[in-house]
C-alpha cells in the first residue's frame, strides 16, 4: 500500500539487516527483491512484518529465489510502474505520538501547529482527488512545500520521506476562527474557540472529514438549545475527551477498548457510562456514551485548553450530509452556531466518523467511516480474474461496495438515501470511486425492493456500463456479508445457517421479511425458519410508530378479541385511542398492512407495551435501544418468556404475550419485563437451532440490524459457542444495512460464476 511508510521501512530494514536490493509498488501490492547472506534475509524477512508502520496491513507475503549475475551493491526505492488503481487510497489517521511531541515542543517548527503530520498520520481519504496518491493528487497541492518540508519529504530516513500531506506553519494551510461572517484578526483561533465554548456558545469545527459541531459536554442548556437548533430531540451525541485518563472519569474503559479507541482510525466507541459528571441530555434514556479521542492536531490542540469533554456531532443541518466546503457551510450552519473554527484545507471526500462498540464475539462496527473507510475488505476466496462487481447497497445507512479481485472496497457510510441531498451525495460519492479505483464493473448488484433508489440508479448503471444486473434479496445479502468476512469460512460452496434479525427487508414472497433462519451460501439460500408473520399496519409508518406494531402483534396473538387481553390501565387506555374502524380492516383484511416477520418490529411492539416511545420514535432504533437499556440490569437474575416453536423452526409469540400482560397487571418492573423477553428470544432461536440439528461444528452466521442490540448479540452467540457451534458475527462492516452491499457483491459474483461455470 502507498501512504502507509511501507516503503522507508522496508529501506530502514534494509540498512539495518545489511541487505542490498529494491523496493516498489506496483499493481500487485509491494515487490522486494533482496540480496544478502542466508541469516540477513532471514532477519530481513522476520522485520518486515514485526516492526512494520502502524497503517501498514500485510495481507500476505510470497517469497521466491531470484536468479541474479550482477548483485546490487545498496537498497534503493523505485519508482511505483503500474500502480494498482486504488492501492494509494488509504483510511485517514488519527495523530502519531511522534507528531504529537512536536505541537507540544516550543522549540520545534511545528509547535502548537494545527496541521502537523507524518507518514503515521494524518489526512489521506479525505483529500485524496485522483490516483496515484501523491501531493499534486491531493487538496494539499493548493499548498507548496518550504524547502524545510521538501527536505524532510526527500530524505528516506526521515519520518516524513513522501508524507504527501508534508506541511508547516510556513508552508501548510491555516487556521482563523469566524463568527457573524468576519475573521477574528489578532487572536489565537484556538485559544478563542476554547473560550467561547467554556461561555456555552456552539461552534462549528471543520474536522478531517467534515464540519463538526461543539459544545462544552457540561452545559445542559447550551446542548438543549444544540438540540432544538438541530432538531433532533432524543439521539445520543457524541463526545470527544482529551485523553484517556479524562474519558476514564465518565466512562469504564477495558484495555481491549482502550486499545480500539487508540486505534489510527480514532473511533467514537461506546462505552459504559458512569453516573453523574456530564450533561443529561447528552444520551437520554442511555447507559452507554459514545467517546472518542482528538484525531488530528487540531482537536488536540483545542482539547488541551477545555476542562472538560465537548459535545461533538456531524455539522449538517437535519438529515443532510455532513458539510465540508467553506462557503457552504458558513451559509448553512450559521443558524446553528455561534462561531466557525475552520482553515483552508479542502475536503475532497465526505468521511463521518465511526462508531464501533467492543461485544462479547469482538468489535461490532456501527457505522464504518473516518479512519476505516476505504480500506479493503480482504476476501482472499475471490480470484483476481473475477468479473468486477459493484453493489448499490440498501436504502438506509446505505454504503455501496467496488469488488475488485479479492479485494472488497466499501464505501464510507453515506446515510438515508430518500432525504433528496443524501441521494446526490450518493450518486456523486460512487462516480468519485469508479473514478479513483478506475473501475468498470461487469456487473452490477442491487437489492430486490423495487423502491429502493439504489436499486433503481443501479439498473441505470448497468445500462451505461452495458453490465450484468444481478438482483440479490436482502437478507441473503446479509448472510453473505458476514460470512464473507470471514473469508467465506471453510469450504467453497459449503452451506451455513443464518439468523438475520432485521427491521424490514424485501422478501421474495412479497411479503416483508426481517427476522429469518436460513441455510445457504453465497450462490443460494433457503428460508427455512424465522419468526411467523404478523401484519405491519400501515407499512412505512409502522417503522416509526411502536404502537401499530403492538396491535398487530396482539391481533395475531388473540385475534379481534384482543383488547379483552389487555387489563384496565395505562396502556389500555393508550390502545383505545389509537382503536378505530379502518385499523381493524387493516388487520384483519390486511389493507395496507402485509405481512411482515421482521424482528425489529416485534421489539418496537414490546417496547410499545412498556409504553417507551409508544405513539413514535425519533431516530431509527430508538425503542429497541431503550429496551435493550432497561433489560441490561435484570439479565442475570430473570428467565425468559416461554416462546412457542412451531414446525420445528417458527417462532410464534402469544404465550409470550399471555405472560408479559399478566405480569404488566402484576405491576411487575418494565426492566425485568424488557429482560424476560430479550432472555426468551434468545432461548427461542438457540432451541430452533438445536431443532435444526445443530451438531458440532456446525456454522452459524449472525448478522442484520438488529444484532447492534449487543444483549441479543452477546447472548445468542454464548449460547451457540456453549452448544459447539462455529459462530460468525461482523467485525469488519455493520451487522446493520451498511454491511449489505459487500454481501450484495458476494452473491452477485456467485451467481454469475454459477451461470458461467466455464471461465
Ligand atoms: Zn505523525
Ligand atoms: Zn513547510
Ligand atoms: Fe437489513
Amino acid at each position: 500500500m502507498q501512504g502507509v511508510g511501507f516503503r522507508p521501512h522496508v529501506w530502514q530494514l534494509a540498512q539495518r539487516t545489511a541487505v542490498a536490493g529494491s523496493v516498489r509498488n506496483d499493481l500487485n501490492g509491494v515487490t522486494i527483491s533482496a540480496f544478502g547472506q542466508a541469516p540477513a534475509l532471514d532477519a530481513f524477512v522476520r522485520g518486515l512484518k514485526d516492526g512494520a508502520p502502524r497503517l501498514a496491513r500485510i495481507d500476505m507475503i510470497e517469497i521466491e529465489d531470484i536468479a541474479s549475475e550482477t548483485l546490487p551493491t545498496d537498497f534503493r526505492i523505485l519508482q511505483s510502474d503500474g500502480m494498482g488503481s486504488g492501492t494509494g487510497i488509504q483510511p485517514d489517521a488519527a495523530t502519531c505520538s511522534d507528531c504529537l511531541c512536536e505541537i507540544a515542543d516550543p522549540t520545534d517548527r511545528r509547535f502548537g501547529y494545527a496541521f502537523a503530520n507524518c507518514t503515521q498520520c494524518g489526512p489521506r481519504f479525505s483529500i485524496i482527488r485522483h490516483v496515484p496518491y501523491d501531493r499534486d493528487a491531493t487538496t494539499m497541492s493548493d499548498f507548496d512545500m518550504c524547502d524545510a518540508c521538501r527536505e524532510e519529504y526527500e530524505n528516506p530516513g526521515d519520518r516524513r520521506f513522501h508524507a504527501q500531506p508534508i506541511a508547516c506553519p510556513a508552508c501548510g494551510p491555516q487556521l482563523w476562527f469566524e463568527a457573524l461572517g468576519q475573521r477574528l484578526d489578532g487572536v489565537d483561533p484556538i485559544v478563542h474557540a476554547a473560550e467561547c465554548l467554556k461561555a456555552g456558545q456552539i461552534l462549528a469545527i471543520k474536522g478531517l472529514g467534515g464540519f463538526q459541531i461543539a459544545v462544552d459536554a457540561c452545559n445542559e442548556s447550551a446542548i438543549a438549545e444544540l438540540r432544538r437548533k438541530k432538531r433532533r430531540p432524543d439521539k445520543p451525541f457524541a463526545l470527544m475527551a482529551r485523553d484517556l485518563a479524562q474519558l476514564q472519569e465518565y466512562c469504564t474503559i477495558s484495555k481491549e477498548e482502550a486499545a480500539l479507541i487508540e486505534m489510527p482510525a480514532a473511533p467514537i466507541l461506546l462505552l459504559e457510562a458512569k453516573p453523574g459528571g456530564l450533561a443529561a441530555n447528552i444520551a437520554p434514556h442511555q447507559d452507554r456514551l459514545g467517546f472518542m479521542l482528538p484525531n488530528s492536531p487540531l482537536h488536540h490542540l483545542l482539547m488541551a485548553r477545555l476542562e472538560h469533554p465537548v459535545v461533538l456531532t456531524s455539522g449538517n443541518i437535519s438529515d443532510d450530509p455532513q458539510e465540508i466546503d467553506n462557503t457552504r457551510a458558513v451559509t448553512r450552519l450559521q443558524e446553528l452556531v455561534d462561531g466557525f473554527l475552520t482553515h483552508d484545507r479542502t475536503i475532497e471526500n465526505r468521511v463521518d466518523d465511526s462508531v464501533l462498540r467492543l461485544d462479547r464475539p469482538g468489535p461490532t462496527v456501527l457505522r464504518r467511516a473516518r479512519g476505516l473507510a476505504p480500506a479493503s475488505v480482504h476476501c482472499a476466496f475471490v480470484s483476481e480474474t473475477a468479473p468486477k462487481v459493484l453493489a448499490m447497497g440498501g436504502e438506509l445507512k446505505n454504503t455501496f461496495c467496488l469488488l475488485n479481485g479479492p479485494d472488497a472496497i466499501v464505501s464510507q457510510h453515506i446515510g438515508d438515501l430518500k432525504n433528496a441531498t443524501v441521494f446526490a451525495d450518493y450518486k456523486a460519492t460512487l462516480r468519485q470511486f469508479l473514478s479513483l479505483y478506475d473501475f468498470r464493473p461487469d456487473i452490477v448488484a442491487v437489492d430486490r425492493h423495487p423502491q429502493y433508489l439504489s436499486s433503481g440508479y443501479g439498473r441505470r448503471l448497468a445500462d451505461e456500463f452495458g453490465a450484468d444486473l444481478v438482483e440479490v434479496q436482502h437478507h441473503h445479502a446479509h448472510l453473505a456479508s458476514c460470512l464473507g468476512e470471514h473469508a467465506g469460512a471453510g469450504e467453497p460452496g459449503d452451506e451455513v445457517l443464518a439468523i438475520v434479525l432485521d427491521g424490514t427487508g424485501w422478501g421474495p414472497d412479497k411479503t416483508v421479511w426481517g427476522g429469518e433462519i436460513l441455510k445457504g451460501n453465497f450462490s443460494r439460500y433457503e428460508r427455512i425458519g424465522g419468526l411467523i408473520p404478523v401484519r405491519l399496519p400501515g407499512g412505512d409508518a409502522a417503522a416509526r410508530e411502536p404502537w401499530r406494531n403492538l396491535m398487530a402483534q396482539l391481533h395475531a396473538s388473540f385475534g379481534v378479541e384482543m383488547m379483552k387481553e389487555v387489563k384496565p390501565g395505562e396502556l389500555r387506555t393508550l390502545l383505545e385511542g389509537k382503536q378505530s374502524a379502518v385499523l381493524e380492516k387493516m388487520l384483519t383484511d390486511g389493507v395496507n398492512s402485509p405481512l411482515t416477520s421482521s424482528a425489529g418490529r416485534f421489539f418496537d411492539a414490546v417496547a410499545a407495551a412498556l409504553r417507551i416511545c409508544f405513539d413514535s420514535q425519533s431516530f431509527e432504533g430508538q425503542a429497541a435501544m431503550q429496551l435493550e437499556c432497561l433489560a441490561t440490569p435484570f439479565l442475570a437474575e430473570e428467565e425468559g418468556y416461554e416462546i412457542e416453536i412451531e414446525n420445528g423452526t417458527w417462532l410464534s409469540f402469544g404465550t409470550l404475550w399471555r405472560s408479559l400482560l399478566s405480569d404488566l397487571e402484576k405491576q411487575q418492573s418494565p426492566g425485568r419485563i424488557a429482560a424476560r423477553v430479550h432472555l426468551g428470544f434468545i432461548d427461542g432461536l438457540a432451541r430452533v437451532l438445536e431443532n435444526l440439528g445443530g451438531e458440532k461444528d456446525r456454522t452459524v452466521v449472525l448478522s442484520g440490524g438488529v444484532f447492534q442490540n449487543a444483549l441479543l448479540l452477546d447472548g445468542l452467540s454464548s449460547r451457540c459457542s456453549e452448544r459447539g457451534l462455529h459462530v460468525l458475527t461482523q467485525s469488519k462492516v455493520p451487522p446493520n444495512d451498511g454491511g449489505l452491499a459487500l454481501g450484495q457483491a458476494l452473491v452477485a459474483l456467485a451467481k454469475a460464476q454459477r451461470n458461467k461455470p466455464s471461465r
